[in-house]
């Protein structure tokens, strides 16, 4: 079921040229070539020798980045959200999804004709998948496709609904979700601290929400004043990027 979307994904991920450290570029190479290995068994032991590889921070994402490539499916997101990992037997499956926990990705696992596959069906762990590997191209074009969505729900459910309140609300927040999709595109959202980049992702994936209900979507949840603390340090953060570059 390799589409042209997965196909274009991964052509956009061997595309991205990146000063890569020894161990990282090790395990990618190994990940990458995991399918021209005929023997089961020798696929497991590549994926358990790798994983025992890592060394810093940037093995894992290789690891990853090199798995999907090699193994990777991903749906257009514009038509559903299913990524997909697929093997060849169940214990390597298995031994995948056991490394993949371990570095806080976990995946569901199911089967299909004679693969074994781990999947994810939810957007957001999408998007984190695309951004621990580096796609952020893709991460962004899975949030800007869900946006398109919501806005065609939310049209639908309240027809009656005041669009010029919705312009209103949609130009205050556009400021915001512009800045912060650039910095997705950039990449430089993962340098925000944790807690600036779940409000950012909230920002961008609720582009009509006030800033009362933006601080209801936090977990746990926070004020008016929180949101607005947080998006003004967010565009401080941005710019202060954007100064140096
Ligand atoms: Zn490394």
């Amino acid at each position: 079921m390799t589409g042209s979307y997965a196909k274009a994904a991964k052509e956009a991920l061997l595309e991205v040229t990146e000063k890569r450290k020894k161990c990282c570029n090790r395990i990618l190479t190994d990940m990458l070539s995991l399918n021209s290995i005929d023997d089961s068994e020798e696929r497991i032991n590549v994926l358990i020798a790798s994983s025992q590889h890592f060394k810093c921070a940037s093995c894992f994402p290789h690891f990853l980045k090199g798995l999907f490539i090699s193994s990777g499916n991903v749906t257009n997101p514009e038509k559903a959200y299913h990524l997909e990992l697929s093997f060849k037997t169940e214990v390597e499956r298995d031994c995948a999804m056991g490394i993949l926990e371990d570095n806080g990705l976990p995946m569901k696992r199911t089967k299909r004709k004679n693969r074994f596959l781990l999947y994810i069906k939810d957007s957001t762990q999408i998007e984190d998948f695309f951004a621990v590997i580096g796609a952020n191209r893709l991460a962004f074009d899975l949030m800007n496709s869900k946006i398109i969505r919501e806005m065609r729900g939310d049209a639908n459910r309240q027809m009656n609904c005041d669009m010029a309140n919705i312009k209103k609300t949609l130009k205050a927040a556009g400021r915001h979700v512009e800045l912060i999709g650039e910095m997705m595109e950039k990449g430089t959202i993962i340098r925000l601290p944790n807690d600036l980049r779940e409000t950012a992702r909230l920002r961008y994936e609720n582009t009509q929400a006030s800033m009362t209900d933006l601080g209801l979507l936090h977990n746990p949840p926070i004020s008016k004043s929180g949101v607005k603390h947080r998006l003004d340090k967010i565009v401080d953060f941005y710019e202060e990027i954007n100064h140096k570059e």
